[in-house]
């Protein structure tokens, strides 16, 4: 077996060749903060964009500016070529059985509140049951709550444990008789840990119950093959797979997405409208109402073809995810959160010395950028036994001078508040 002293030598060299590649792709990262260089340690909330996203954006603007689907002019039509063909790469990229798959939407919170609306009242009778965990985003849970509420179901939650990583028994010994749904993350936003999908969801299909995957995480930090995992839907944002705020996607298996009511309705998702009634585009047509963030989604096929392009150097991250899983373990005044050790870039931490908002708004003036506060997870917050949590999470051009000078920072804001 390689020493780890060897090992870490050899994944440095590696890794370093990896960032002279990558990190020039990034120009948000060629900045000053506070006058200090920025070290960006927020990518679980937004990664930065590489250049060929944001000039597959700019382009579209620029040169092939029309809407899609409405004319026969040079510009709506190829634009409406660009669309369609993110659509299809998007599908190729997640394993979607066919383009038809993926539907475009504002993002993962969008893709949740259209399967809540538009899914859930077609198998969902009075007293069943829908099941989430513990360790969901609120994107995960109001939408829930609130059908929840509409349709007369109980929302149950299976609790999961938050001092090792979760086994599928630990969400399908909630799953009763009576459960019609059960949502949850593929992997936590604050732990950034995974959940065992594929085992949940075989067991889940072979019960008939239907699914939804939470990918927002997910997607960033597992290669993910939609038809080989079998959920029923599998939602994520663009914004934090390198590509634009405002797109994100709703991989629906066909048949459910064909039986499906509309979400929202009007201009693009119609077969035949008149005063008295109108009929439905299929999908994805139908859950596409009015114009879509078109730029979006050909930003976000530039992404996938960024992340295939640089696949190689996306695994070798792993390397500086376990230095800084090591180095923030071993830090004195330091408390890592959760499961530990993780092996993805999300890590969450308190600071017995000083409070959360305080920490972070310091090391804003040192240049460092972190995440502070509920992570969008009271639950969570709650059976943590904290209001709000520092996190540090890293994208694939985080380098191991991020780490030295977060490190750096964090020290020194120590010693201006303890
Ligand atoms: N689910 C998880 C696990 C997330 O981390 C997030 C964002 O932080 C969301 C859902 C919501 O994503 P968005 O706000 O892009 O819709």
């Amino acid at each position: 077996m390689m020493q780890r002293a060897e090992l870490g030598k050899r994944t440095g060299a590696l890794h370093s060749r990896h960032l002279r590649d990558v990190r020039p792709d990034f120009p948000a990262l060629n900045q000053q903060v506070h006058g200090k260089p920025l070290t960006y340690l927020d990518s679980a909330a937004t990664s930065l964009k590489p250049r060929a996203v944001i000039d597959a954006v700019a382009s579209v603007y620029a040169a092939d500016c029309g809407n899609i689907h409405r004319a026969v002019h040079t510009l709506s039509e190829r634009a409406t070529e660009r669309y369609e063909g993110a659509r299809a790469r998007i599908a190729r990229g997640i394993g979607a059985a066919r383009p038809e798959e993926v539907v475009f939407t504002r993002g993962a919170t969008e893709g949740i509140n259209l399967v809540a609306a538009s899914f859930l009242p077609s198998i969902a009778k009075p007293g069943d049951e829908v099941l989430l965990t513990s360790w969901e985003h609120h994107a995960n849970i109001v939408p829930w709550q609130q059908a929840a509420a509409r349709l007369g179901l109980h929302l149950r939650v299976a609790r999961l444990p938050i001092d090792r990583a979760p086994v599928a028994e630990d969400v399908l010994s909630h799953v009763t008789d009576k459960t019609c749904f059960v949502a949850f993350t593929e992997l936590s936003n604050v732990f950034g840990v995974g959940l065992p999908a594929q085992e949940i969801l075989q067991a889940l299909n072979a019960r008939g119950v239907a699914s939804l995957v939470d990918g927002c995480q997910g997607v960033v930090h597992r290669s993910v093959d939609v038809s080989a995992l079998g959920a029923d839907f599998y939602v994520f944002s663009g914004h934090k797979l390198y590509g634009p705020t405002g797109i994100g996607v709703l991989y629906g298996r066909y048949e459910r997405l064909a039986a499906m009511a509309p979400y929202q309705t009007g201009g693009d998702m119609i077969e035949t409208v008149s005063f008295e009634a109108s009929t439905f585009a299929p999908p994805p047509s139908r859950f596409e109402a009015g114009t879509p963030h078109i730029a979006g989604a050909i930003g976000l096929a530039a992404a996938f073809d960024y992340l295939e392009a640089h696949a190689a150097e996306h695994t070798l991250s792993e390397a500086l995810t376990r230095d800084f899983e090591d180095a923030l373990a071993a830090e004195e005044g330091l408390a890592l959160l959760g499961p530990r050790p993780a092996h993805t870039g999300i890590f969450p931490f308190v600071c017995p010395w000083g409070h959360a908002l305080d920490i972070a708004t310091f090391l804003d003036l040192e240049g460092v950028a972190v995440r502070v506060g509920h992570h969008c997870a009271q639950p969570l917050m709650a059976e943590l036994g904290v209001t709000s949590t520092l996190r540090v999470s890293l994208g694939i051009y985080s380098a191991p001078s991020d780490l030295s000078r977060f490190l750096t920072a964090l020290r020194s804001v120590r010693q201006r508040l303890a």
